[in-house]
C-alpha cells in the first residue's frame, strides 16, 4: 500500500497542535515532510523558528525525514518560499496540508478591520497562496493531494468569530473549485473540519473527552494517501467521531411569475423541505472552460 510513502508533503502550522500531529503522521507513513511554522502566538504576532525545528527534531528522532521552514504563509512571498523549501530539499512536492491558523475573536460590532484582515490573511489567503505556489508542480506531475482546514465555525457559524467563520467557509469554496480544476490533473482536494484539544481550544472544550489531534491526523493522512481518490469532501472529526458534511439544495419549487411575499411565505415549507435534497452546483456551468483548463 503506497499511502504517502516517498511523497513530499508540506504541512503549514506544523509546529504544534494539529499541524504537528499531521506532520508526525505523514512522516510515520514515509512522507518527506516540510514542517512549516512561523511560531506565532495564538492570536498571531511574534515569531519563533524553534516551532518548526522542534517538530522536525521529533520526526527525525522517530526515524522520519523532515526539514523545517519558518516562512509566513499569510504573505504570497512567504508561501512561495515555503513551497520552494520543499523543492529545494526534496526536488518535488505532492501533498499540501493547509493547517496554519490564528484567532482574533470579537463580536462583529466590536471587530476591527485589523482583526478581520489578520484572520483572513492566515486562513484564506495563506491557504490560497501556498496551494497556488504548489499548483503548477502538482499539475505538471499529474498528481497531488491538497487538504484545507475548515471548522465548525465556518460551516455553521460561531458567536464572536465572524472573521474566522468567513475565512473557514472561504477555504471550502476554494476547495470545491480546486477539486473541479484539479480533477483532470490527478489532483484531489478535500477539507477537514476538526475538533481537537490544542492551545487554540484549551479551556473551550471538554478536556475529559479524548480530543487528541491524532484523530484528525488519521483523516488527513488518509486523504493524502495515493489510494484515496476522494475529492471535494468535507470530513468532520470531533475526537473519535468522524462524519461527512455536504452543502445540499432542496428540490425547491417553481413559480409561474415572481411571487409576492405572501406567496413565498405560504410555500416556504415546501421550498425549505430537505427531503430529496441533492448536492447543489453552480448555476453557470464551467464545462466551457474545461478545454482551456
Ligand atoms: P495552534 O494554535 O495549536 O497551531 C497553529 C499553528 O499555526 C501554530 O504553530 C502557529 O505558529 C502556526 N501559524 C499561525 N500563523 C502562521 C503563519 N502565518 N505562517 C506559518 N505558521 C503559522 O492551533 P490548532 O488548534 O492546531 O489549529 C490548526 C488548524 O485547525 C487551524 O487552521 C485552526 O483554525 C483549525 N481548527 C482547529 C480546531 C481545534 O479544535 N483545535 C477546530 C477547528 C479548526
Amino acid at each position: 500500500m503506497p499511502g504517502v510513502d516517498g511523497r513530499v508533503a508540506i504541512v503549514t502550522g506544523a509546529g504544534r497542535g494539529l499541524g504537528r500531529s499531521h506532520a508526525l503522521r505523514l512522516a510515520a507513513g514515509g512522507a518527506l515532510v516540510v514542517a512549516n511554522d512561523l511560531g506565532v502566538r495564538k492570536e498571531g504576532g511574534g515569531a519563533n523558528a524553534a516551532a518548526a525545528q522542534d517538530v522536525v527534531a521529533e520526526i527525525r528522532a522517530a526515524g522520519g525525514v523532515a526539514v523545517p521552514d519558518d516562512h509566513d504563509i499569510a504573505s504570497e512571498t512567504g508561501a512561495k518560499e515555503a513551497v520552494k523549501s520543499a523543492l529545494e530539499a526534496f526536488g518535488r512536492l505532492d501533498i499540501v496540508v493547509n493547517n496554519a491558523g490564528i484567532l482574533r475573536d470579537a463580536t462583529f460590532h466590536k471587530m476591527t478591520v485589523q482583526q478581520w484582515e489578520a484572520v483572513r490573511q492566515v486562513h484564506l489567503d495563506g491557504t490560497a497562496f501556498v496551494t497556488r505556489a504548489a499548483w503548477p508542480h502538482l499539475r505538471e506531475q499529474r498528481y497531488g493531494r491538497v487538504v484545507v482546514t475548515s471548522s465548525g465555525a465556518g460551516l455553521f457559524g460561531n458567536f464572536g468569530q465572524a472573521n474566522y467563520a468567513a475565512a473557514k467557509l472561504g477555504v471550502v469554496g476554494l476547495m470545491h473549485t480546486l477539486a473541479l480544476e484539479g480533477a483532470r490533473h490527478g489532483i484531489r482536494v478535500n477539507a477537514v473540519a476538526p475538533v481537537a484539544l490544542t492551545r487554540m481550544t484549551v479551556g473551550l472544550l471538554d478536556d475529559a473527552s479524548d480530543l487528541d489531534p491524532a484523530w484528525v491526523s488519521a483523516a488527513v493522512g488518509w486523504l493524502c494517501a495515493e489510494e484515496c481518490d476522494l475529492t471535494a469532501e468535507i470530513v468532520r472529526v470531533h475526537g473519535r467521531h468522524f462524519s461527512r458534511v455536504r452543502i445540499v439544495e432542496s428540490r425547491g419549487v417553481d413559480f409561474p411569475s415572481p411571487p409576492s411575499d405572501d406567496h413565498l411565505a405560504a410555500r416556504w415549507a415546501e421550498i425549505a423541505d430537505l427531503s430529496g435534497a441533492q448536492e447543489g452546483q453552480a448555476a453557470v456551468a464551467t464545462a466551457r472552460h474545461a478545454g482551456s483548463g
